[in-house]
């Protein structure tokens, strides 16, 4: 059998492979912490899993109209609205399983081999895979550690052409958990202004997990409304990564052929899914603030363990729950060091150039797991760095 030529283009998300590389260890007897994949460990609160119950037992078995159910794009589309506060309408919404569709779908719409595609690195790797699928151009924009792994705005200036057809933005960050300031989005949005054929998939499925800062979106930028897909969905914010539910805001016309892709591949999200959806937004939303208050303690748990290893320095990330600390001082390099961790200490996590080339020199770990679990994960990182540190 010979596959198309452009599956040698589709890359991966190490954090699948790492995944199963450490349930393999797992079913051969070894304990294994899991700092490796960005799912929260709580579960979904049971408010958003009786309504999906309920919506099973009440007939929600057929399909749905594609885009979504027109009750959910209006939750939604008043949501985006209040927080992004701006004007969305149902028709701007488009219900997708999970949010990557939101990166594939506008891709697929939107880019033509050789367009080139500005994305930041280091990032989430499904991005740059999309990029390279479609035979385009990324053009990448560092992320450095220096200034809060910030876009570097020089770069961004210098990066735009002709040919430049998307811009991607993901704030706050995976994997470095640093967040675009409005002040930064702003002269994004300046530069971009007279660029109209330029548009912007702004990733914020972070939204909510943001520490003692509100979110802010370059779809709030004047002129930059119509231009912005927002990406976001339930998967972090809700606990639901299992339940496959996201969505993007969009312009009506790419909300349109958005709706056509899916269409042509997925017809729409399970019903009852789309259902907990709404009562996930319209419903109360103490297990979202409690969860992100013990996302907050264990960042803070981390970075200070972290700090205090030989050879490892660790900022403090601002939003989402990873951390990307700097390991270039142990001399080693960060896939070896990955694998170590993985095989010798029974800790996963994962190489920072699992998210592009600016990641060498650092891991990310996803602290999306118990306290007693981080700290567990502090001592057996710390063991195995201390006695690299002194060879
Ligand atoms: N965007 C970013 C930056 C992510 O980290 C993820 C998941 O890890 C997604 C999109 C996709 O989310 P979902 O699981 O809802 O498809």
């Amino acid at each position: 059998m010979k596959l198309a030529n452009r599956m040698s283009r589709l890359g991966t998300e190490t954090a699948f492979t790492v995944l199963a590389r450490a349930k393999a260890l797992e079913a051969e007897g070894r304990d294994i912490i899991h700092l490796e994949i960005g799912e929260p460990d709580f579960d979904t609160p049971a408010n958003i899993i009786d309504a999906g119950v309920r919506a099973l037992q009440s007939g929600y078995t057929h399909y749905t109209p594609a885009p979504g159910i027109p009750e959910l794009r209006q939750t939604i589309a008043s949501h985006i609205s209040e927080t992004r506060g701006l004007d969305f309408k149902a028709e701007n919404v488009v219900v997708v399983p999970g949010a990557k569709p939101i990166i594939f779908f506008p891709i697929l719409a939107l880019i033509e081999a050789g367009d080139e595609v500005i994305l930041p690195n280091p990032s989430f790797p499904i991005y740059e895979s999309m990029v390279n699928f479609m035979d385009a151009k990324p053009v990448f924009v560092r992320l450095s550690e220096e200034e809060g792994f910030g876009f570097d705005l020089d770069m961004f200036a210098d990066s735009l052409s002709d040919r430049t057809r998307l811009v991607i933005l993901n704030s706050p960050s995976n994997p470095t958990g640093g967040v675009l300031s409005k002040d930064q989005l702003a002269t994004i949005a300046d530069m971009l202004r007279d660029r109209p054929d330029v548009m912007i998939l702004s990733d914020e499925i972070y939204s909510r997990v943001l520490y003692d800062r509100e979110h802010v979106s370059i779809a709030s930028e004047p002129d930059m409304k119509d231009r912005t897909i927002i990406l976001d969905g339930y998967s972090k914010t809700y606990a639901m990564t299992g339940w496959r539910l996201g969505y993007g805001v969009m312009n009506k016309a790419l909300a349109e052929a958005v709706t056509q892709l899916q269409i042509n591949s997925t017809s729409c999200v399970n019903a009852s899914a789309q259902m907990a959806g709404i009562e996930a937004l319209a419903g109360p939303q103490d297990a979202v603030d409690a969860m992100v208050a013990e996302f907050q303690a264990r960042r803070d748990l981390i970075v200070e363990g972290l700090n205090s290893l030989p050879g490892v320095t660790c900022q403090l990330p601002e939003g989402a729950f990873y951390v990307f600390p700097n390991v270039t001082q142990l001399g080693i390099d960060q896939d070896e060091l990955a694998d170590r961790l993985l095989n010798e200490a029974g800790v996963a996590t994962l190489p920072g150039t699992a998210f592009g080339e600016y990641g060498k020199g650092y891991l990310r770990l996803s602290y999306a797991n118990s306290q007693d679990n981080i700290r567990r994960a502090l001592d057996r990182i710390g063991e195995l760095v201390t006695a690299a540190a002194s060879v």
